[in-house]
């Protein structure tokens, strides 16, 4: 369990680290009704830090599970107005946005994957703009993480609910680094430990990533025109930084969405909308997925990859070495704001506008020129084994070593 000062430096960390809140700014935090205490405590940080008004949009996954399993699909698919436009005053106002993300992995098991899909797609949809203004840093925005139950029953399946989620308490306060004495200070070394890297990348301006490992992943990645390599802290386009992932361990960027070669297989379960997707390889060619299968969740995998043409390709490559925090935990928690942040990821879907030069300002046609992919969907999978060799590929044809056995070697 944390301490009351450690959950105080937590709820900071988000405020200031995180979103980088700034005085007279309004807040919008979204979690879920299991959730309310830290949400409480986020937003009396948040005041403390001098926002002018904190919200909260408040989610509940047991009415979701309720409703998935009883409304219709017509009814489920509808998404009223007024949500939509509550997004759109959310842009207009600038808000900051603080997501909690926290649940049962399982929530959605033994759904109807139709209805769900259909639900999803409809939400997405009504969602597009909104996203588009987090993607593209017009609001700064976190995302952190706290226990429920379920999800620490599933995390830790053979310990009582009650000592679960005091083990995941434990690893949570340990992955986020509130055992140190200052975790504020903690994350600025962090931080500029993973710009280091992430500026080596830049300077060398690859055209080709090549991820090899022992259980069958020989791929390549061609990297987006004029991309950039991004980590932890990005700037919002008002200039101010912020941290989207609390934790964050990557260094990440845009493939070229039409040169994308070879076979990947997954290193860890996706966890996907309630449900586990586990056990498949992938195969691409010039940019395309032209073959896929899952030992377990063949189905779920096929509907994230039937949802639209970009889906198809892909839209994020992110490097994580074998001895961050989470990695060394060992510890598979269902939830991607962890698993990604715990081994080298793909993104199946959109790409992030900020990870090519002059994004934000570039129409689709631009972004689509540069190879930046474009879908309703952005789904992390992993495939950073602990023997996992990767290389830079330069225009020239020069191979720069950037991971030896699961770890940097720059
Ligand atoms: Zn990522
Ligand atoms: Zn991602």
């Amino acid at each position: 369990m944390l301490t009351q000062k450690q959950m105080q430096n937590f709820a900071e960390l988000a405020v200031r680290v995180g979103a980088n809140m700034q005085k007279g700014q309004e807040v919008v935090i979204r979690c879920d009704v299991q959730c309310a205490d830290f949400a409480h405590l986020i937003a009396e940080k948040a005041y403390r830090f001098g926002a002018k008004y904190v919200r909260i949009q408040w989610r509940d996954e047991a009415l979701e599970r309720i409703n998935m399993l009883n409304a219709s699909k017509e009814a489920l698919s509808d998404i009223p107005d007024f949500l939509v436009a509550e997004s759109k005053h959310y842009i207009e106002r600038k808000v900051c946005l603080i997501s909690i993300s926290a649940g049962d992995p399982n929530i959605m098991k033994g759904c109807d994957p139709d209805k769900m899909q259909a639900a999803s797609l409809a939400s997405m949809q009504a969602n597009k703009e909104f996203r588009a203004a987090t993607m593209s840093n017009l609001l700064r925005w976190t995302i952190v993480s706290i226990p429920t139950k379920a999800w620490a029953a599933q995390v830790f399946p053979n310990d009582d609910p009650e000592q679960a989620v005091n083990k995941m308490w434990d690893a949570i306060g340990h992955i986020m680094r509130l055992d140190t004495p200052d975790p504020t200070a903690a994350w600025r070394k962090h931080i500029d430990t993973l710009h280091r890297r992430a500026d080596f990348l830049n300077a060398h301006r690859f055209e080709y990533i090549h991820l090899k490992n022992g259980c069958g992943t020989d791929l390549r990645v061609g990297l987006a025109t004029d991309h950039l390599w991004l980590a932890a802290e990005e700037t919002g386009q008002d200039g101010v930084p912020f941290t989207a992932n609390m934790p964050t361990e990557e260094v990440f960027t845009a493939p070229h969405n039409r040169k994308i070669d070879g076979k990947v297989v997954n290193a860890l379960p996706l966890v996907n909308k309630g449900n586990v997707i586990d056990g498949f390889e992938i195969e691409f060619k010039e940019g395309r997925v032209i073959n896929y299968k899952a030992k377990t969740g063949y189905d779920a995998l096929k509907n994230i990859l039937t949802t639209d043409e970009g889906v198809l390709s892909l839209g994020e490559i992110a490097l994580i070495g074998k001895r961050s925090p989470i990695a060394e935990s060992g510890i598979l928690f269902y939830n991607t704001l962890f698993d990604e942040n715990a081994s080298c990821h793909l993104a199946f879907g959109a790409s992030y506008p900020t990870t090519v030069k002059g994004g934000n300002e570039m129409t689709e046609t631009q972004l689509a020129e540069h190879g930046m992919n474009q879908s309703l969907q952005h789904v992390d999978f992993m495939v950073g084994t602990k023997d996992i060799d990767i290389d830079g590929i330069g225009f020239d044809g020069e191979t720069v070593a950037l991971f030896r056995d699961g770890e940097w070697v720059i």
